[in-house]
């Protein structure tokens, strides 16, 4: 009966997957082995992989729908991820401060990092999130177009902290796409950057808190944290701004800014004038304005997204003590789905401006065409696709 049972559920197609992973692992051994692994690693590391389709769903969904900023800092820092950071900076405090002095790294950026990736750790208990790290890999190195090089490389390193005896293959989970533990690391920046804070000889980033903390610690401190500055600041723009100066390139000292009449927000001062920032302007210039300094850029390191490194900076503002932001985002204003982003950037390339290409991913560079469109054509130059943006360039 359960043989009958499982074929009748199986179609044939997920048969022959399940078989073709099988025979995908066995064909990437002599890689593994001319990477060093010993058999009696890979056999142990395979052991109790099985094929699972739901990493190439994750891996190939892509939403139509794209997530305003909004809504994305709501989340990132969300009353309870605030209210734990403050709870973890209570319980961990004594850890923290040793963190702080051995690696220059703000506590709060580090609370703030482990919040977004793990939720302080809670993430674990969703067996739903959580996979086993090898069988993701290798379902990416067999049925993942885009992420089979990603795959194959990670599997590597991951089959190799496994021979270093760092944790079990049983207690190696992650997330579909081989991001690990508390501080999400992929099995390569495991290897250059995880520490030993606890000193029992194994960087555990699985279960030790302090070795968890500190190779996030590690990663910011070597990429070149600047000890004792922040992220950035939320500002305020005068009227008749030059929008254009709001590219996230054009570099200034804070107090050349506050010359072109930016002010930080609730009146506060500077407290470095001299630090380099940039503008920039995440939702258009009806949204908040951010300087942002060179840490900032450390944080995306992490993730390289601004609204991921917004979210961590506010986020630890947040956990700190800090204030909610101080201007509104233009929360009525409907957000363009992934295929009009790729018709803004259509009708751009037959303007003959270059987006860097059609992918409904707004980047830097349809930022810029999108920037130099509105200019010439008499709209506030901020480089933000927004409806209105959309239906102009529809019409003329
Ligand atoms: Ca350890």
């Amino acid at each position: 009966m359960a043989v009958v049972a499982v074929l009748a559920s199986a179609p044939m197609a997920a048969a022959q997957s399940a078989q073709g992973f099988n025979k995908w692992i066995r064909d990437f051994w002599p890689t593994a082995r001319a990477n060093g692994i010993t058999a009696n690693t890979y056999n142990t590391a395979f052991a109790g992989a099985q094929y699972d389709p739901s990493v190439i769903k994750r891996a190939t969904n892509q939403p139509e729908f794209v997530k305003p900023i909004w809504s994305y800092l709501d989340s990132a820092a969300s009353k309870s991820r605030i209210t734990n950071g403050r709870r973890m900076k209570k319980k961990y405090g004594a850890l923290l401060r040793r963190l702080e002095s051995h690696f220059g790294v703000d506590q709060h950026i580090l609370l703030a990092i482990w919040g977004m990736e793990s939720a302080y750790g809670a993430i674990f208990k969703n067996r739903k999130l959580i996979k086993p790290t090898i069988q993701s890999l290798a379902m990416l190195g067999y049925a993942d177009r885009r992420r089979s090089k990603f795959g194959k490389t990670q599997l590597i390193a991951a089959l190799k902290i496994l021979q270093n005896g760092d944790v079990a293959s049983s207690q190696m989970m992650g997330s579909w796409a081989g991001a690990m533990g508390h501080t999400q690391f992929i099995p390569t920046t495991y290897l250059a950057k995880a520490y030993d804070f606890d000193g029992d000889g194994r960087r555990d980033i699985w279960n030790s808190i302090p070795d968890a903390l500190a190779s996030t610690a590690n990663l910011l401190s070597t990429a070149g944290w600047q000890t004792g500055k922040t992220w950035g600041y939320e500002v305020q723009l005068p009227r008749n701004f030059a929008f254009e100066l709001a590219n996230g390139k054009t570099t200034k000292s804070l107090a050349e800014w506050q010359r072109f009449g930016v002010q930080r927000v609730y009146g506060k001062a500077f407290p470095r004038p001299s630090d380099q920032a940039q503008l920039i302007l995440p939702a258009g210039y009806k949204g908040p304005a951010f300087l942002i300094l060179k840490n900032f850029a450390m944080i995306k390191r992490y993730n390289n997204a601004t609204s991921y490194a917004l979210g961590v900076g506010h986020l630890a503002d947040r956990i700190r003590g800090g204030g909610d932001f101080a201007q509104n985002w233009p929360r009525q204003d409907r957000v363009l789905k992934r295929s009009e982003r790729k018709e803004v950037q259509t009708i751009l390339n037959r303007k003959g401006y270059d987006t860097g290409g059609i992918d409904g991913r707004l980047g830097s560079k349809s930022r810029s065409a999108i920037r130099h469109w509105q200019k010439r054509n008499g709209m506030v130059p901020d480089g933000f696709a927004s409806g209105a943006l959309l239906q102009a360039l529809r019409t003329r």
